[in-house]
């Protein structure tokens, strides 16, 4: 894995791509990884078995002196459950994600998992609890199936493999004239964008995080992709508490809880179903097609305007 080793300078930098499309997350905690423990709290420890409960509790953040980015937040997450994150671009839903994984410390309130403030677990011991699919995923110069044992340096091929089957992987790699063989390019040129999910996901189905981090792709996928890609999700979120940065209303309204953010702040939180009787702002941003009478989740911020 020293391969992937950067310049620390450069990790900022990094950074500023990590969360915007949270791309690049995988390799800066390669580099995070690196550091030296010094930085973890003397009272800090390894968390072994993580059940994974998240609370944020009256959690506040500025990037910046000047003006709040996260101000107030406050949300549970029971072990398992799946939590998304709905809001316009700028609203804070990223900045969530980033104190879980503590690239920033909050200004104000607290952040647990499984009752222990994260600021008292080693760096290390949380990464390692947490995984991550995201939209653009990080593959290396290397073969399919190195690029899938990444997510568990020590797996067998046949532990690859059923991560791979489970992942719906398996059967694109399959037909690839060097199957798990296959040499992909720095990036994953020569896959698709979607192909490239689904080894992440398997990636993550070796990895076997107690805490999953979704940031679900925004770009299109063809139908089948897409819904192979669901699929195997669905497979890997379970059991797991997830994270999700959602922008599909499907997801969205498989959420155990919407956590809905808007300028930094949580307007409203509940299920689809609640926050549509409410008739707040989530209840606008859910448009119903007045024909096949679909719903679709429309962010925007002209959405938000009028909703608010
Ligand atoms: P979202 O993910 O909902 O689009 P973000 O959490 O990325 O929102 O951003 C919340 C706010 O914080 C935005 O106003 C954004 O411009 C700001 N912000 C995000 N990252 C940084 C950063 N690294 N430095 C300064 N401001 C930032």
């Amino acid at each position: 894995a020293r391969q992937f080793t950067r310049p620390l300078n450069d990790l900022a930098n990094q950074f500023n791509v990590f969360l915007s499309a949270v791309a690049g997350a995988e390799r800066v905690f390669e580099v995070l990884d690196e550091q030296p423990e010094e930085l973890d709290e003397q009272d800090a420890a390894e968390l072994d078995d993580v059940r994974g409960e998240i609370e944020f509790a009256d959690v506040s953040f500025s990037y910046e002196r000047s003006g709040r980015t996260l101000s107030g937040v406050g949300f549970h997450a029971a072990p398992g459950e799946t939590i998304a994150l709905v809001g316009p671009t700028g609203a804070g839903k990223t900045t969530v994600v980033q104190l879980l994984t503590r690239f920033y410390e909050p200004d104000g309130g607290r952040i647990l998992i499984d009752g222990r403030d994260i600021r008292q677990i080693k760096r290390k011991s949380l990464r390692r609890h947490l995984g991550f699919v995201l939209q653009d995923v990080f593959l290396f110069q290397g073969t399919i199936i190195d690029n899938i044992r990444y997510g568990k340096l020590d797996a067998s091929d046949d532990e690859v493999r059923c991560a791979a089957k489970a992942a719906n992987a398996h059967s694109f790699i399959v037909k690839l004239p060097q199957g798990y063989d296959t040499v992909l390019q720095q990036d994953g040129g020569g896959i698709s964008q979607g192909q490239k999910q689904l080894l992440s996901i398997a990636r993550m189905m070796l990895a076997d995080p107690s805490i999953l981090i979704l940031d679900e792709a925004t770009s299109s996928i063809d139908t089948i992709t897409e819904i192979k890609i669901q699929e195997a999700l669905y497979r890997l979120m379970e059991g797991r508490t997830s994270i999700v940065i959602a922008h599909r209303l499907n997801t969205i309204r498989q959420a155990d809880r919407i956590l809905v953010l808007a300028d930094g702040k949580m307007v409203e939180q509940g299920t689809h179903e609640s926050l549509l009787e409410r008739k707040g702002l989530y209840y606008g941003l859910v448009r119903r097609d007045g024909q096949s009478g679909q719903e679709e989740i429309v962010i925007q911020e002209q959405a938000w305007g009028r909703a608010g």
